[in-house]
């Protein structure tokens, strides 16, 4: 499957059919059934110190300065980079 969108970006998707079920009943609309659980990031300051907090922020600037994602949860971020660009994370 192939999810283009803006101007050309595009996604590719590789489907497989697992199993084939009877449905018990006749609806008509789709039903997700089961799906992929996200897959969390943690915060790698939290996770210095043992705790695991989901990251939901990446700084940019560290980002680019490191050359590495920099994950961080939103209290790491308004500590530690308070002044910098920072992007929040979609899950
Ligand atoms: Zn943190
Ligand atoms: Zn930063």
């Amino acid at each position: 499957m192939e999810y283009v969108y803006d101007f050309g970006d595009d996604i590719q998707h590789i489907v497989t059919l697992e199993k084939v079920i009877d449905a018990e009943e006749v609806t008509k609309h789709t039903r997700i059934i089961s799906q992929n659980k996200p897959k969390y990031s943690y915060c790698e300051v939290c996770e210095k110190l043992g705790k695991k907090m989901v990251a939901t922020w990446v700084c940019i600037e560290c980002s680019n300065e490191t050359q590495r994602d920099v994950l961080v949860c939103e209290d790491c971020l308004m500590k530690e980079h308070d002044d910098h660009y920072a992007e929040e994370m979609l899950y």
